[in-house]
Parts: C-alpha cells; sequence; structure tokens
C-alpha cells in the first residue's frame, strides 16, 4: 500500500489505521515493524500515531539517545527503538533483541530498521517513509 500524507496528522492517521489491520490479523508471533527513511521523514511521528491508537498516554520522541523504549497496552507491550547510531545488528545484541522479538506479546517499531536488517524476521511490515515536499510523505507499507 502507498499512500500520500499531506501534514503530520495525517501520518498519524494512517498508523492508527495500521493498528486496525494489526489487530484483525492475529497473530501467534510478536508484530514488528520496521521504519527507513532520511532524518525527518516522519518515521517517529508515525510511531506517535500508532501509540495514540493504542491509547497510550506517554509522550513518544525519538529513542536516538535511549535506543529503546517501552509501553504497556493491555497485556502487550510496545517497544520503540532507534538504531540511527547503531553500524549494524551486533549493536543490538546488548538489549537482549532476541528475546524481545520472539515474546509474542510484543509489538515492536524499529526506526533505521535498514541498518539492522539481518537481525529482522522475514515476516515483518515494512514502512519506507520518502520526503516529497516540506508537509508532504509517501509512505509505503509492506507486509
Ligand atoms: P524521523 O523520526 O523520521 O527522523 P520525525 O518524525 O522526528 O522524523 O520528524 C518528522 C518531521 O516532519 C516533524 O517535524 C513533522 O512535523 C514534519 N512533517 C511535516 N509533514 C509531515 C507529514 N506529512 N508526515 C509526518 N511528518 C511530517
Ligand atoms: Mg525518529
Amino acid at each position: 500500500m502507498i499512500k500520500v500524507t499531506k501534514n503530520p496528522k495525517e501520518t498519524e492517521k494512517l498508523a492508527g489505521f495500521l493498528l486496525g489491520k494489526i489487530l484483525k490479523n492475529f497473530s501467534s508471533k510478536a508484530v514488528i515493524i520496521g521504519l527507513e527513511g532520511e532524518l525527518g521523514a516522519g518515521k517517529t511521528v508515525f510511531v506517535r500515531g500508532l501509540a495514540m491508537a493504542f491509547k497510550i498516554k506517554s509522550k513518544i520522541k525519538s529513542p536516538t539517545f535511549n535506543l529503546i523504549k517501552h509501553y504497556k497496552v493491555g497485556d502487550r507491550t510496545l517497544y520503540h527503538l532507534d538504531c540511527y547510531r547503531f553500524k549494524n545488528h551486533k549493536d543490538l545484541k546488548i538489549l537482549g533483541i532476541k528475546e524481545i522479538l520472539n515474546n509474542p506479546k510484543n509489538i515492536v517499531l524499529i526506526e533505521w530498521s535498514d541498518r539492522v536488517k539481518k537481525i529482522l524476521p522475514r515476516q515483518h511490515i515494512k514502512i519506507h517513509i520518502d520526503h516529497i515536499s516540506k508537509k508532504e510523505r509517501r509512505i509505503s507499507i509492506k507486509s
């Protein structure tokens, strides 16, 4: 699916729509979502939209410095990672990534997922965001 959004609100809404799909196709595995796109593309805005749809009240900021954050969603946990500072997947090992990706209760959002491709399971949702203009973004969603 490819959509063009005209402002951050539309991007957040699109993320909410994705959430609907995730919940419908109930999976017995962790839900892994990789986000690609240059700095300022809107990856964090997308995560924020998803968190809003999940009714997470905490403010979602890019975890560029904390690397990883997690939020409770009912009996599930939403993880938000930012791999901007990572060279490759080896840097993820210290975070116990295997356990996180293997727990079916987890929903894992990974910014700059292209840097850690090797560790992602084949079955994951890939979001790619491209700048079109100051406020327009082309968002491709593949699952
Ligand atoms: P990234 O995490 O990809 O580095 P952010 O989500 O932090 O990017 O920032 C995206 C920036 O682009 C925000 O300042 C946001 O307000 C702005 N923006 C403008 N138009 C859009 C749009 N259509 N969708 C998402 N963000 C947008
Ligand atoms: Mg970001």
